[in-house]
């Protein structure tokens, strides 16, 4: 017998091992083995088997690592689809769907020596004193880890040891699992009675449950018969309306409707999995799931895939999965290649977020491929957003996904009351525009007084943007990147929020011909916010979080802690506070500088104010006191704002539309976008040029196709290296992407030009 294997190390290639007589047993499609190349021991996952082989003399497998097959023959067909869609090498998809703590050929389970009582309580025979204390432990516990019972027992092992002899106990490895939530204290909760928008929404979700369940077991009876296979999907957005858009504003009870949709599919003897973006998965949001499945008919242990676990904890919870233990599974983007088997809903809580979105290879979407993996094994796909980005609902408009409406609030309470301040007007009046329009600040005080909490959003860390010389100009910029430095004042430094770089602060104007003492700072910062605020409310209790503040794992959950727990006032942040949190004595959110985002060179630059002032707004009035947001703005009038300020999304996604369809940006059209990169601008010019030319070659032909550039990328330089793009804009991407694939394999550039593609986009710097 032959294996095909798809190695770790990327070489767009397939190799045939022969498997050796001993290892028969062992080696499917789908194993993770170890193999030589050359000289070198190399890891690998088992693609294909097959009875003969092309070469002449093959190398045998090493060994195979697990016991259990790693990859299941649905996650490599997953992965296949990623590799041709995303166009990357079939080795880089497959080292995605496994996460790094189980890839890892030492990964196992943690053991622990335990110790068990065998004798019979009557027929013990007559102890000396220390082993009789450790026995009358044992009598009562029967079982329990060697470590527990000495420190329970103050006595050695040797104790311990003594009776093993005498046949008296065994001392044997057992596993003992890393529980990440173990130290949680989980009260089990009960469905609520839905409100007539969710259960319309569940309804609906539930039949197609069942449709699915239905479709399924017709096409098990007919699996020999080639036509009645469902072709394998060319484009995440062509899949049946069994996906679903939930648009629900936030506090609209999307969560409960998730919960009730994934106890139905226990009932129906399937897994779920949940995924939620990164900044969202607090141990609060793990609970709520936690909590609801925790006892009962529908009992399961629920598995949480997550950066801040430990490895040891991330293998254990990924095969608690893949053991069947686990039916749930929730975590960030990587989560949707959890081994859940059987699949009968898949869950992408706040659709639009693009960190779902991968920024290095394989440049995946997860909630595309949750799309795909739904349809590939007849599972049940979910979307919910309070914002919907464009493709979800313009994909609902096309009779693609289903749209499931929640347009009130599930508690009663009031969507909050947004004021837009008009900061030109602030500014004609004083001299220096102020960070807090009086508006604002008045009704800063006024919350304090009446002992309320207030958050301050601002999209930007530091003190100061940047560093100016008002007489000769100078800007400090990075030397490695095409950003002025941030004055960062704690610490004294300014910082590279492209690169990290970090320089001193000079005290005279770096221009040798200046030497101007008085430089000066522009710009704001969530640093600077604090500062202020620390003049202007001396004895409020003022916090800021964003990623300079945070520096242990632990500091998110304990600022967030206080904040609820009242020990905070005003709480100052970037989009780390913007998302998904629920305090319910907030009533006043003020967003700093409304227009930041819209100034990125980016057709999504107003889709992403929509999303972030709408997501921020959402945190105030969440609990019994009416909410009140105030925006800052320079551009009042900018629809983006506008719209926001009337929760209008509907209205939003027309005028935005108008401007995607004269484009035929997406969600009309498709993106693909390459970058060049090398440290030679001259060569990474002339590189993107021959690549322009080469295009127009393989992939000129296909209709309404649009080939713009080569330009320099918006941010030319970033970390050293000059980038230019070329972008592309199609119908349909999978023909596209094809011929994409084909040209970069034969592609040559120079060795120090290096070539990313990028399809359907989110992020085009
Ligand atoms: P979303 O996920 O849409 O932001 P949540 O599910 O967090 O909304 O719901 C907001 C609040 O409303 C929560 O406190 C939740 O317990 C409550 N809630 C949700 N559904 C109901 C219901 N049917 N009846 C009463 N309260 C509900
Ligand atoms: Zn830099």
């Amino acid at each position: 017998m032959i294996a095909r294997v798809t190695l770790e190390i990327a070489l767009r290639k397939e190799f045939d091992y022969f498997i050796p007589p001993e290892l028969v047993d062992q080696v499917e499609v789908g194993s993770r083995v170890q193999v030589t190349l050359g000289s070198r021991k190399v890891l690998g996952c088992v693609t294909g088997l097959a009875e003969e082989s092309a070469h002449a003399t093959l190398k045998p497998i090493v060994k195979v690592i697990g016991a259990q097959t790693l990859v299941t023959p649905k996650i490599l067909k997953l992965a296949r689809w990623i590799g041709d869609y995303y166009c990357c090498a079939p080795e880089t998809a497959l080292k995605s769907v496994l996460p790094e703590a189980v890839r890892h050929e030492q990964a196992n389970w943690r053991e622990r020596l335990h110790v068990r009582a065998l004798a019979p309580a009557d027929e013990l025979p007559k102890l000396p004193k220390r082993q009789k204390e450790v026995w009358s432990i044992l009598e009562e516990r029967r079982e329990l880890p060697l470590s527990e019972l000495l420190a329970l027992a103050k006595t050695t092992a040797a104790t311990v040891r003594r009776m093993e002899d005498r046949g008296l106990v065994t001392i044997a490895p057992e596993i003992s699992e890393r529980d990440p939530y173990a130290r949680e204290h989980i009260l089990p909760t009960q469905p609520l009675a839905l409100n007539p928008a969710q259960a319309k929404a569940l309804a609906a979700i539930k039949e197609a449950m069942d449709e699915e369940k239905a479709e399924g077991r017709t096409q098990k009876a007919e699996v020999d018969e080639p036509s009645s296979i469902r072709p394998p999907p060319s484009s995440p957005s062509s899949p049946r309306s069994s996906t679903f858009l939930l648009h629900g504003v936030t506090g609209s009870g999307k969560t409960e409707v998730y919960l009730q949709a994934i106890a139905y599919a226990l009932e129906q003897g399937k897994g779920a999995i949940v995924l939620v973006p990164e900044i969202s998965l607090t141990p609060q949001t793990v609970e709520r799931f936690k909590a609801r499945f925790s006892s009962g008919p529908l009992q399961t242990l629920v598995a949480v895939l997550h950066s801040h676990l430990s490895a040891g904890e991330r293998h254990d919870e990924w095969h608690k999965i893949r053991q069947g233990r686990a039916r749930i599974a929730i975590g960030a983007r990587s989560a949707i290649f959890a081994p859940v088997e059987p699949l009968g809903l898949i869950i992408v809580d706040e659709e639009h977020e693009h960190t779902y979105k991968q920024e290095e290879a394989p440049r995946y979407h997860a909630r595309d491929v949750a799309i795909v993996r739904g349809q590939m094994e007849g599972a049940v796909v979910v979307l919910g957003s309070a914002t919907p980005s464009l493709e979800s609902y313009y994909n609902c408009g096309k009779g693609k996904y289903t749209l499931l409406q929640l347009p009130e609030r599930a508690d009663d309470k009031q969507m909050p009351v947004v004021r837009i301040v008009d900061m030109r007007q602030t500014a004609r009046v004083g001299k220096a525009v102020p960070i807090f329009a009086p508006q604002l600040k008045e009704a800063i005080a006024h919350r304090l007084e009446q002992k309320e909490k207030v958050i301050l959003f601002l999209n930007r860390r530091g003190y100061s943007t940047s560093l100016q010389c008002p007489l000769c100009g100078f800007v400090a910029q990075c030397p490695n990147c095409s950003v002025s430095l941030t004055y960062h004042r704690q610490g004294q430094k300014l910082c590279c929020h492209i690169c990290a770089h970090v320089e001193p602060v000079p005290a005279v104007c770096p221009n040798d011909k200046c030497r101007n003492p008085a430089i000066r700072y522009a710009g704001l910062g969530t640093q600077k916010v604090e500062a202020t605020l620390a003049k202007l409310f001396p004895h409020a209790r003022v916090v800021r979080m964003d990623s300079d503040a945070l520096k242990r794992k632990e500091d998110y959950r304990r600022i967030l802690g206080d904040f609820r727990a009242g020990r905070i006032d005003i709480l100052v942040g970037t989009q780390m506070i913007a998302k998904g949190l629920h305090f319910p004595n907030v009533t006043l959110v003020g967003i700093i500088y409304a227009d930041l985002a819209l100034h990125h060179p980016d057709f999504r630059a107003g889709e992403r104010t929509f999303q972030l002032l709408t997501q921020v707004a959402g945190r105030a009035g969440r609990g019994d006191i009416e909410g009140e947001v105030f925006v800052q703005a320079f551009t009042p009038f900018h629809p983006a704002i506008q719209f926001a300020r009337r929760h209008d999304f509907e209205g939003f996604y027309e005028q935005e539309m108008e401007f995607r369809e004269q484009l035929k940006y997406p969600p009309v059209g498709r993106i693909a976008l390459l970058t060049l990169k090398g440290r030679n601008e001259e060569k990474v010019k002339f590189s993107a040029d021959y690549l322009k030319h080469e295009l127009e070659k393989a992939v000129g032909d296909i209709k309404d196709l649009v080939l713009a550039g080569p330009a320099p990328a918006p941010l030319l330089r970033a970390e050293t290296y000059y980038r230019y793009q070329i972008m592309l804009r199609a119908q349909r991407m999978a023909l596209l992407s094809q011929r994409l694939a084909g040209l970069i394999r034969s592609l040559t550039l120079p060795e120090d030009v290096t070539l990313a593609v990028d399809i359907d986009p989110v992020d085009l710097a």
